[in-house]
């Protein structure tokens, strides 16, 4: 995706979608790898950067190989799936000065994003995919992965049911 795709598919642009692109660009460079490789990923913030990471390093939600830890920093960790080793990689913009925040990512773009990040060597001990397996809710009669089970009362229910 083109950056601009990015922003359309984020819907506005801001320091943090750009944030979260540049650093997976950055990230990838490092690592030698392209959008769409087996890859996984620790965001350290839980805002507009993940789509910047999603949709430049490929890494989802949805296909569960974007964690988030959320500590609010504009940083992650970019590992091969394989290996679990990589990067992290922190950005610290303070020293960009903006009017206003779509001013800012303009900014970013322009300038030599990689002076401001601080990179070192990275190793993720990827969890395994569990999806666990279906089963049927003894109330509400709703398939769910049994990853979420309850016993209550001698019946295996779903969340939803035991509040
Ligand atoms: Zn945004
Ligand atoms: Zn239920």
């Amino acid at each position: 995706m083109t950056f601009e795709e990015i922003v359309k598919f984020h819907g506005h642009l801001c320091p943090g979608v750009t944030s979260g692109h540049l650093l997976s660009k950055y990230a990838l460079e490092l690592i030698d790898a392209k959008y769409g490789d087996n890859l996984y990923c620790v965001a350290e913030a839980k805002n507009c950067m993940l789509d910047g990471i999603q949709c430049t390093t490929g890494c989802t939600i949805g296909k569960g190989n974007l964690a988030i830890e959320n500590m609010g920093k504009f940083a992650l960790t970019l590992v091969k799936g394989d290996t679990g080793d990589g990067v992290r990689i922190i950005a610290d913009t303070s020293s960009v000065q903006a009017e206003s925040k779509p001013e800012l990512a303009k900014k970013l773009m322009e300038i030599d994003f990689k002076a401001l990040c601080k990179v070192e060597k990275a190793h993720v001990e990827i969890p395994p995919k569990n999806m666990g397996n279906t089963i049927v809710c003894e109330n509400c009669g709703e398939k769910f992965s049994d990853l979420f089970k309850i016993e209550k009362d001698a019946k295996t229910i779903c969340p939803a049911c035991a509040k």
